[in-house]
């Protein structure tokens, strides 16, 4: 999801995408996890992340 990884994720919505993509960062990727749990939502590097996933989710909704 997002370019984190190549692993497919598929979700009926952005929010469930976004809680599916955090459940497997969670078990495929547990040190991702834990920088992302210290990270602000307001951190630059969320912000832009954020806006590349909106970007890539409305560019490709149903993966
Ligand atoms: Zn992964």
């Amino acid at each position: 999801m997002g370019g984190m990884c190549d692993e497919e994720i598929t979700a009926g919505s952005k929010d469930e995408m976004l809680a599916k993509g955090m459940e497997h960062v969670e078990a495929a990727h547990p040190e991702m996890a834990e920088s992302i749990k210290k990270m602000s939502p307001a951190d630059p590097l969320m912000v832009d992340w954020q806006k590349k996933f909106d970007a890539s989710y409305e560019a490709a909704p149903e993966k």
